[in-house]
């Protein structure tokens, strides 16, 4: 929507939701109801038409061979891991900057978790980091395309080509991300990512896939996923269940007809974002590579007046979020890591700050935004 066009119709901005899921929903008018409609009419909830052609159209988007869909994020990453036999006495590569369901997969199949610090002008592991951290054990690195930004990874790629370590992409925030010309998804040797209802490609409930080029591993997931069954009551291995249902495929379908239009409307506010507060006080702006296209899940800024502004912009209604304000290793789930010194992730911890960016925002609200931050520092 652009200002000009509708600032007449408009009501003055008197506030910017973080993030409003009803507002980015509603953009699709009846169409997500009627593909639920169409489900329910069906009567076929579980491993029906619906999921076998949202995992073609998904696969062809990202431009890898196949995609299962599974139950959430966390559960893709657990998937891979174990196609790939990770798992106790083994060290898996995660940033230290992420959410915690990269680490908890890790740790959920007995594997360690070997914390690496992001680059603070991108806020994802690099090459160079990930190399001093490998040993004789370590069996994956899962970079995580933080905030909508894909890491290095022709650069990952090669050391862990180099090494014989498995990489898997945890593209959770990036549907749509491009590195150089290729796709998120597309990118490693395999890759999970989540359809949690406010990821760029949201689903109406929770929902994941796991993406790959590997034969091998696809047979294993599609079993694994499914009671260690791809046919009725035969059952070759020990499997769980996380099947993506077919609801959610159905409105995923929906969805990913707009996902595009809808990160370009991300890349709008962000270009606004960073043409409008460069220089201003103290604010770090994020950094994009030059073979980087992001879909901006999040726009995080840094400042040493982090709490300052946050309460500022808060006072004017407008909502922010910090990602992540207690990293894994400080949680109290993870008291072996409690002591790991983890400089650039702890004080990153203390000044980022996500502002408000959702593909419905009005070129309106970003000014508002931008406004409240500019008399912040005035
Ligand atoms: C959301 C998210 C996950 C987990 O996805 P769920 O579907 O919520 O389980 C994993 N990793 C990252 C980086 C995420 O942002």
């Amino acid at each position: 929507m652009k200002a000009t066009s509708v600032a007449l119709k408009e009501k003055p901005v008197d506030g910017v939701p973080f993030f409003s899921l009803k507002d980015v929903n509603a953009a699709y008018g009846s169409r997500l109801s009627d593909a639920v409609q169409r489900v329910v009419e069906t009567g076929w909830f579980i491993m029906g038409p619906e999921l076998a052609a949202f995992e073609k159209e998904f696969a062809q988007y990202c431009g890898v061979a196949h995609c299962f869909g599974v139950g959430n994020g966390l559960e893709a990453i657990i998937l891979l891991l174990k196609a790939y036999d990770i798992g106790q006495g083994d060290e898996v590569i995660v940033p230290s900057n992420t959410f915690i369901a990269t680490w908890l997969a890790v740790t959920y199949c007995g594997a360690t978790p070997v914390p690496v610090e992001p680059d603070q002008n991108t806020f994802n592991i690099t090459a160079d980091q990930i190399r001093d951290k490998l040993t004789s054990k370590t069996k994956a690195i899962i970079p995580v395309h933080l905030y909508g930004q894909t890491a290095d990874m022709p650069a990952i790629m090669q050391l862990a080509n180099e090494k014989g370590i498995v990489v898997i992409e945890d593209a959770a925030q990036a549907q749509g991300a491009l590195c150089h010309k290729d796709k998120a998804c597309a990118l490693g040797h395999a890759a999970a990512t989540s359809f949690y209802p406010t990821k760029n490609l949201g689903a109406l409930g929770d929902g994941g896939a796991v993406l790959t080029n590997d034969a091998k591993i696809a047979e294993k997931v599609a079993l694994l996923r499914n009671y260690g069954s791809t046919v009725k009551y035969q059952h070759q291995v020990i499997g769980g269940n996380s099947r993506l249902d077919e609801m959610q495929a159905a409105a995923l379908r929906v969805k990913l007809t707009r996902l595009d239009q809808d990160n370009q409307s991300r890349r709008d506010i962000a270009d606004v974002y960073t043409s409008s507060l460069k220089g201003i006080g103290d604010i770090v702006l994020p950094n994009v590579p030059d073979w980087s296209t992001p879909v901006w899940h999040q726009y995080v800024i840094r400042t040493t007046h982090r709490d300052a502004l946050q309460e500022r912009l808060k006072a004017a209604n407008i909502g922010t979020m910090v990602h992540y304000p207690i990293p894994p290793h400080k949680q109290a789930c993870y008291p072996e890591f409690a002591n790991n010194s983890l400089p650039i992730t702890e004080q990153m911890s203390t000044e980022m700050l996500s502002l408000p960016i959702s593909p419905t925002q009005t070129v309106a609200q970003t000014d508002y935004v931008i406004d409240a931050i500019k008399k912040f520092y005035a």
